[in-house]
């Protein structure tokens, strides 16, 4: 799936706007993702079998933390 790098990238895009930055990139190719805060972490596969990983990923990660308050 040639996809899988451009959705990932994408995903990072959409991330960046909540505050989410790529911390570093693992030795098996994983995104190690930080939020603005500091306090929430996650990771991002290279090439998950789940299709519907990044956008998974993304909306777990905007409900975590964002930059961009609901309130
Ligand atoms: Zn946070």
């Amino acid at each position: 799936m040639s996809g899988q790098r451009a959705e990932r990238e994408a995903a990072v895009r959409e991330v960046a706007a909540h505050g989410w930055t790529v911390a570093r990139e693992t030795s098996r190719g994983y995104y190690v993702m930080h939020c603005s805060c500091g306090r929430h972490q996650t990771t991002m596969h290279k090439t998950p079998r789940l299709l519907d990983h990044f956008r998974n990923k993304v909306a777990w990660m905007i409900t975590q933390c964002s930059t961009q308050g609901k309130d």
